[in-house]
């Protein structure tokens, strides 16, 4: 979600904050601001829309080595230039940024203008700035502290006082990392903004406090002990953060699925299980995560117990039936959705073996639960994932196919007959690559549609999800996904002539039904896309879009992320950085 950085050191903080913010950009924000500190005053520019509108400001901030700031994405009050971070006190004297909700915030705002406080902004970020104010009496941390005690809700924060020349922040169930270099200390709400100078990070828990200083950082408890934390070397490179030469970073990670599938495979290793008898699997996730556990759930059916597939955002308030012989698996690209971490920890709560497929490792997620299964899909930046998603579903292949070799329902060579079809899928995936014509063509027929159909059978309807949603995201087409057997039951009705559909079909056991499908389609005047490696039952009633049979299910998702990503280009929207939409969704 929103951006937060923080720098100290010896250089000038506004543009290096304003180039930390640049890095975050990709995760989605409607306003920007930065505050720094200079002579005892803090001096604050904000502005709505684009950093494009705040760097034309920066020019009136002084030069500073210590500073916050901010990309936003609202969750109380519009978006505009008062509501943008950062926030400051009655006094002026505390600034800060946040990244969250503050769920008693109303309560807290009724709390300070009983005292006098002057409330400006419609958020619920800004009474953090003024409680500051109330609670310091010469002490920062014991300040900070009487604070977050008085929060309910989640926050990562990064504090500014002129009264100090320290940076200071403090979390709770929300990213926070705090780099570290020679002379120069920079804090952030993700890795991929870190600067290369900081070599190493250190990862605060909730409910800790970062004191920082130039290069250095001591962590506290809430009970105002120092907390010895352990250092992580900081391997993010630059060139990640390139396009390459592609026009948006979008079309870059299809074309990086190949490599992303070799990279998560060869890096697959066989995960230390802490019980092998299992009474019930559990896979859990949001967007397009959950697709990936839909897809996937079969693959867990061959273990011969109950499988079950939640949102997560749903998950967390269905009271689960879960005891210690549950595996619960939690798929998250970022590893920091809000609504898989708090779902993971009620699993946890629950006595669950947790897992954990994710992409940046050391993300919260990653952190917390019992088995890792990393994905090594390298740093994603476009908001709607391709390579972070075929490589969920590879990665729960793998996990799953090596659970049932444990459980003995497969034998060693069927587990390296699932490693050697998904080596076939990375080459089958790259071939395909090649001829993006027939995509292009498909996008320049579908682009002035107003709605679009998806649909699919078993692990194909998962695709169908995925393919709609992918639409949607990027080129702002209403897109519907249903089970193929499912539309004569209602939806049908909305079939006529001119309507278009897709249909994934890589499930060669259902091609007949899918054919009869498609013809109650065909047969109301509509038109309909199959996406299948198995022309010949199609091509009579259809127009195909051929995949190879290898690796079949990652090539129909690639072929729905081009066609996706080609629509937008032709409506000329904002591929990368899709309206509304956030890259990793860190609140609830
Ligand atoms: N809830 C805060 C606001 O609406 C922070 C949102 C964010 O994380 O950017 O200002």
């Amino acid at each position: 979600m929103c951006g937060i950085i923080g720098y100290i050191g010896k250089e000038n903080a506004t543009p290096i904050i304003f180039e930390g913010l640049k890095k975050s950009e990709y995760r989605g924000y409607d306003s920007a601001g930065i505050s720094v500190s200079e002579g005892g005053r803090l001096m604050t520019v904000k502005a709505k829309g684009k950093l494009s509108a705040l760097e034309r400001l920066l020019e009136a901030l002084p030069y500073s080595h210590l500073g916050i700031g901010h990309t936003r994405w609202a969750t109380h009050g519009e978006p505009n230039e008062i509501n943008s971070h950062p926030h400051l006190s009655t006094d002026g004297k505390f600034a800060i940024v946040h990244n969250g909700i503050i769920e008693n915030a109303a309560e807290l705002r009724r709390f300070l203008c009983d005292r006098g406080f002057e409330m400006v902004s419609d958020t619920d970020s800004e009474v953090i700035a003024h409680l500051l104010e109330y609670y310091y009496h010469g002490d920062m941390l014991a300040a900070i502290k009487s604070t977050a005690l008085k929060l309910k809700g989640a926050y990562a924060l990064a504090i500014l006082s002129s009264y100090t020349d320290e940076l200071y922040a403090v979390k709770k169930d929300s990213p926070l990392i705090i780099g570290l270099g020679k002379n120069e200390s920079v804090i952030t709400s993700d890795i991929a903004a870190l600067p290369s100078q900081c070599k190493e990070y250190l990862l605060p828990e909730d409910n800790e406090i970062g004191v920082i200083t130039e290069g250095k950082a001591v962590i506290y408890s809430l009970g105002g002990e120092p907390v010895e934390k352990p250092y992580f070397i900081n391997s993010g490179t630059s060139d990640e953060s390139d396009k390459l030469g592609y026009p948006h970073y979008m079309l870059k990670e299809i074309f990086e699925q190949p490599a992303a599938l070799e990279n998560t495979l060869a890096g697959f290793s066989e995960p230390d299980l802490p019980k092998s008898a299992l009474s019930a699997v559990i896979l859990c996730g949001c967007g397009s995560a959950y697709h990936a556990a839909l897809l996937s759930s079969r693959y867990f059916s061959r273990l011969g117990v109950p499988v079950s597939v939640m949102y997560a955002s749903e998950f967390r308030y269905c009271d689960p039936l879960i005891d210690s012989d549950t595996l619960f698996i939690a798929i998250s690209q970022s590893g920091e959705t809000a609504d898989t971490l708090f779902s993971l920890r009620l699993a946890a709560e629950k006595g669950a073996m947790t897992a954990a497929v994710v992409n940046v490792a050391n993300s919260s997620i990653y952190r917390e639960a019992q088995i890792k299964i990393p994905t090594r899909a390298g740093r994603e930046i476009a908001v709607a994932t391709t390579k972070g998603f075929t490589t969920q579903v590879e990665a729960l292949r793998l996990f799953s196919a090596y659970l049932t070799l444990k459980a003995k329902k497969i034998t060693p060579e069927e587990f390296s007959l699932a490693k050697s079809e998904i080596a076939a899928a990375a080459s089958a995936l790259k071939t395909m690559l090649s001829d993006l014509k027939i995509y292009q063509k498909t996008a320049y027929d579908i682009f002035s549609a107003k709605n679009i159909f998806f649909i699919g059978r078993r692990e194909d309807y998962a695709l169908a999800k995925e393919g709609a949603l992918k639409l949607k995201e990027i080129s702002y087409i209403h897109a519907e996904s249903y089970p193929a057997g499912e539309l004569k039951h209602g939806t049908i009705s909305l079939i006529e002539r001119g309507s278009i559909c897709f249909a994934p079909v890589t499930c060669a056991d259902l091609k007949e039904k899918m054919l009869s499908n498609i013809k109650e389609i065909t047969a109301r005047g509509g038109s309909v896309y199959v996406i299948t490696p198995f022309r010949e039952t199609f091509s009579a009633d259809a127009k195909v879009l051929p995949i190879p049979t290898d690796g079949a299910v990652y090539c129909a998702a690639s072929v729905m992320q081009l066609i996706a990503y080609y629509t937008a280009s032709l409506k000329g929207l904002d591929i990368d950085k899709p309206r509304n939409l956030a890259k990793s969704v860190t609140v609830e």
